[in-house]
């Protein structure tokens, strides 16, 4: 059914309308959802007799779900979202450790500034609560072992933070690219910078983690830019990035983080089609565009691509994609899965003893193990992010050896566990190619004009996306706003 006959009168009127206000919040930055929501029942099923829908959505991930919501608050029930995975969530994944709790293997904390997730958190009735951090942490380098009050930081060098806050304010977080000291800075990388800083053997430790964890690699494949446009996102302070007090690792969601996209799609119901991998993308030049996946063709106007750009190199694109894009898409770093451990107690024992489950190992497989138990500590949990290369793939030698080095940080007590759960992001399936992206040196100058710029009838969405918090669940969901707010916009032209 065309269109024209499926939307009449007054309704048309109505939705028109509707996109008009949508319209003018792109503009003003900001879609007032909470106006947009009281009205949304009033609001007309747009187009949804008609087999071309108004948007397809690729990915159920936090953006893409939350794509979904903001046209669905906005009047748009033409909407679909297609998830190659059986589950929702994407990079947000919660392992059951039973007794009604669970702990995260993907993204889990937010922090200061992070207001998007927040907001989500609280539309949705998830609470929050601290990451513990009281107590001691243990310092393990070879046979040795050392424990340090770290009082919620990683440990590094405060004056050469300092340094990276003050040039975080020359690099814009959304658009690195533009910075007025791109060729000077996008030369380096964070190691190359930090071996000029007289940083001493001892204080490395700390920043390797800190970066590592940040960057999801070591500092000599962190390009200085993309840091710096990190920092920026962080209010320009290094310290809002890489401690957990006042920090970007400060809280975590009741429930796991993957709750925000459980519940999302609890919402949106059938829109939500799971298991349906997009193959491949023909037309998007045109005005219908065809998605062609694992369980039939979907057609749409505007198609939101809620997924890692590198993810979006996987998707066949017919006529084939802009060059600059193309080239975008090929050189997304795509080789930093993550691999992330959970060790589960039956009391989170090393508390007694005035530690609070944080390990930093200087030179062996685990970079960080921290204390990720229940709010009311009712079990314990300790989860770890690990070099991969160090930990055995078999899963018993390598719970083995969690214990082992668990064992040399708290007593026996360790050799105890309830449960062991490991989780290897590269191996797991094909759809999550990296955790966090570790921009090299010299990908912004290249690459950076071609990571938003629509394509035809196709949206970029996704973390790596976000003017803020690129990168974060926080950026996933304002880049779901954003990108909610571009279709909307689009489709009054339509
Ligand atoms: C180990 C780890 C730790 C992290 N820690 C934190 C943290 O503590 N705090 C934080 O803020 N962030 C953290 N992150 C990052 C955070 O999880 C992500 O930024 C965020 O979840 C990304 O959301 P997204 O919707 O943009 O993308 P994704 O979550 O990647 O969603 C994209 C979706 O697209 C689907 N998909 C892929 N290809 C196709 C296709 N062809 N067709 C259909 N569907 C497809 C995928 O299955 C996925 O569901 C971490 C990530 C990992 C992996």
């Amino acid at each position: 059914m065309s269109r024209k006959s499926s939307i009449s009168g007054a309704a048309d009127l109505q939705r028109r309308q509707w996109l008009k206000v949508a319209g003018a919040s792109v503009a003003a930055g900001g879609l007032a959802l909470g106006a947009a929501r009281a009205k949304a029942d009033a609001a007309p099923a747009a187009g949804n007799d008609s087999d071309v829908l108004d948007v397809a959505i690729v990915g159920a991930g936090l953006a893409g779900l939350t794509a979904a919501r903001d046209l669905r608050y906005a009047g748009c029930e033409s909407v679909v979202v297609l998830e190659a995975r059986d589950r929702v969530g994407g990079r947000t994944l919660n392992y059951d450790v039973g007794g009604g709790f669970v702990t995260e293997v993907g993204g889990q904390w937010i922090g200061p500034g992070q207001t998007a997730v927040a907001d989500l958190a609280r539309e949705l009735e998830v609470g929050t609560f601290p990451s513990y951090y009281a107590g001691k942490t243990v310092i393990l380098g070879g046979d040795g072992r050392a424990e340090i009050d770290l009082e919620g930081t990683f440990g590094t060098d405060e004056a050469v933070a300092a340094k990276l806050s003050r040039l975080s304010r020359d690099v814009p977080s959304g658009a690195p690219w533009t910075s007025p000291k791109v060729g000077e800075l996008d030369r380096l990388s964070v190691g190359d910078w930090l071996a000029t800083q007289g940083i001493k053997a001892e204080d490395r430790m700390g920043w390797n983690a800190s970066i590592s964890l940040s960057g999801g690699v070591a500092p000599a494949k962190m390009g200085l830019l993309h840091f710096l446009s990190m920092i920026n996102s962080a209010d320009c302070d290094y310290a809002q990035l890489d401690s957990i007090k006042h920090s970007a690792q400060e809280t975590r969601f009741v429930g796991g983080s993957q709750i925000l996209s459980i519940r999302m799609a609890q919402q949106l119901g059938d829109k939500v089609r799971l298991s349906s991998p997009v193959r491949r993308i023909v037309g998007w030049d045109r005005d219908v565009v065809m998605l062609e996946t694992d369980r039939g063709t979907v057609r749409a106007k505007k198609v939101v691509m809620a997924l890692h750009p590198a993810l979006c190199h996987q998707v066949q694109f017919d006529p084939p994609l802009p060059e600059k894009r193309h080239a975008l898409q090929r050189a997304w770093p795509a080789h930093s899965p993550a691999r992330k451990t959970a060790m589960v107690y039956r009391r989170p024992f090393w508390r007694d003893k005035g530690l609070n489950g944080h390990i930093f190992q200087t030179d062996g497989p685990v970079f960080w193990a921290y204390d990720n138990s229940p709010p009311g500590g009712e079990i314990g949990v300790i989860n770890a992010f690990v070099r991969n290369a160090l930990v055995p793939s078999d899963p018993q030698a390598a719970k083995q050896m969690h214990m082992d080095l668990y064992a040399q940080a708290w007593g026996d007590e360790a050799r105890a566990p309830v449960s062991y759960h490991d989780r290897d992001w590269g191996l797991a399936d094909p759809w999550t190619l990296t955790c966090v992206s570790a921009i090299p040196p010299g990908f912004w100058s290249a690459h950076g004009e071609a990571l938003r710029a629509p394509c035809g009838n196709l949206i970029w969405s996704g973390t790596e996306t976000a003017n803020i918090w690129a990168g974060y669940m926080d950026g996933a969901v304002r880049s779901g706003h954003q990108s909610a707010l571009q279709a909307l916009n689009a489709l009054r032209h339509v």
